[in-house]
């Protein structure tokens, strides 16, 4: 695919969770139809788009019917599987391309591949095992963090070390699946910048947002974040670096740690990012815009702030407080479509504009 796609032609998006649920709604907007390929029952993202595939990621005539149908197909979630994507792949395009997946999809994978570009990231090392952990602890030394390599997402699949007597708790906590350890990083903040690129290169970063994290899930973003010019340039120039490495195409969130030696590269995600729901209400073309624009090879908007802005995820029992959020001033509500409220699930949001 070298033109830009044309109003009505059928984007194909891996995955029905809330995320696709906005893509969609953002490339309706422009014209587009999305067609959603998504396992589970009732996915979010099949309220408002154009059509629905329910199939295992395993089951290649849906897959073949479903990208003989796109004209273009992008994913919502990192963990889609390889054979997947190779049938897709040899039927229509799929952006951003496999080189990002692959990298985002492992953590030791991801961390080599940051730190070969020269951006600072914690202290980490391969753990296979016990031996291995522990020599991995006389290298890093305590508090750590354990991470599972693959799948981990919300603060799942780690667990943390003050001392080396929680090697064996931790590594237990893994149930055998390949780790890393990571150095904790003693950081002031934590902020993340998402950036998008389209098909010729150009590049568009919206202004660096501050995460707050409660159990390792999201809570908060807000814009302006606390950041020096300084460390706003760096933050910007390093996904741009990150973009250009991958020749990547589309929207990918950064998460950073703000330390007194300067960023620390957390994790990349290869696809529009929680913490970017705030452009919904504070950007003319906000991050989901943005995808869908950059991935159909549309020159990439205007992505400029405009209002001070707050988001807040809602999440699980959060949901009783609707009555309340509904009549609050200056609040857009986001919410998600999902029938269950289960504690730490992701509900919906509310972007707040702060006067
Ligand atoms: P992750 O799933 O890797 O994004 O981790 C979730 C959250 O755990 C991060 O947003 C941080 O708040 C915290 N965290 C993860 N890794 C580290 C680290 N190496 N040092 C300090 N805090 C961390």
């Amino acid at each position: 695919m070298t033109d830009p796609l044309a109003p009505g032609s059928t984007i194909g998006i891996l995955g029905g969770g809330q995320l696709g649920r906005m893509l969609s709604v953002a490339a309706a907007r422009l014209g587009f139809r999305c067609h959603i390929y998504e396992p589970g029952t009732e996915p979010p993202a099949g309220d408002v788009a154009h059509a629905v595939t329910t199939a295992p990621y395993e089951d290649e005539a849906a897959l073949r019917a479903f990208a003989e149908g796109c004209d273009v197909v992008t994913f919502e979630f990192e963990n889609v599987p390889t054979a997947a994507l190779d049938l897709i792949e040899a039927l229509v395009p799929i952006r951003p391309g496999r080189e990002a997946l692959r990298i985002s999809q492992d953590r030791l994978t991801e961390k080599e591949y940051l730190s070969d570009l020269g951006l600072a990231v914690a202290p980490y090392a391969d753990v296979s095992d016990a031996d291995a952990l522990a020599r991995a602890l006389t290298d890093i030394g305590t508090p750590a963090i354990l991470k599972t390599r693959r799948f981990g997402y919300d603060g799942k699949g780690q667990a943390r070390l003050t001392s080396p007597d929680d090697a064996e708790g931790a590594l237990k906590d893994m149930q055998g699946a390949p780790a890393i350890l990571e150095g904790f990083i003693d950081f002031s903040h934590e902020v993340s910048v998402i950036a998008a690129r389209g098909p010729s290169g150009e590049v568009a970063c919206f202004d660096p947002g501050e995460n707050v994290h409660r159990e390792g899930i999201l809570r908060t973003t807000t814009v302006p974040a606390r950041l020096s010019a300084a460390q706003r340039t760096d933050a910007v120039l390093l996904a741009g670096r990150i973009l250009n490495a991958l020749d990547y195409v589309g929207v990918l969130g950064v998460e950073l740690f703000v330390t007194p030696q300067g960023l620390v590269v957390n994790e990349i995600a290869p696809r529009v990012h929680n913490s970017g729901h705030w452009t919904q209400n504070g950007c003319t073309v906000d991050q989901f815009e943005q995808h869908i624009r950059a991935i159909v090879g549309w020159p990439l908007g205007d992505g400029s702030r405009h209002a001070d802005v707050t988001m807040e995820n809602l999440i699980g029992d959060d949901m009783d407080r609707l009555p309340e959020l509904a009549k609050e001033v200056d609040t857009a509500l986001h919410l998600y479509g999902k029938r269950d409220i289960k504690p730490g699930r992701k509900m919906g949001h509310v972007n707040r504009i702060v006067r």
